[in-house]
């Protein structure tokens, strides 16, 4: 299975922090880090406007968040979609 070129150095995926949710990181990670990245909502932001635009807290279920970062800065850049 393909591996997301996001991983290294994503705050999500090497974040300690979120050792105290072990059990849950480890099924999103091997869903989406290992798996269906581009269903991410922080590979989608990344890919779409550049991983700077990523929130740091953001969870790659968080697609609403995704849209609204996504749509927001459509609108700053002039409605291009880029
Ligand atoms: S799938 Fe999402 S959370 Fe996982 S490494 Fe890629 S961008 Fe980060």
């Amino acid at each position: 299975m393909e591996t997301c070129k996001y991983l290294q150095g994503c705050a999500f995926f090497n974040d300690p922090s979120v050792q105290r949710f072990q059990t849950l990181f480890d099924q999103l990670k091997a869903d989406y880090c290992h798996g269906n990245f581009a269903d991410c909502a922080r590979y989608q932001v990344a890919s779409r406007i550049g991983r700077e635009h990523v929130p740091t807290s953001m969870l790659p279920t968080q697609l609403q968040w995704a849209e609204m970062i996504l749509r927001r800065h459509s609108e700053e850049s002039g409605g291009s979609g880029a």
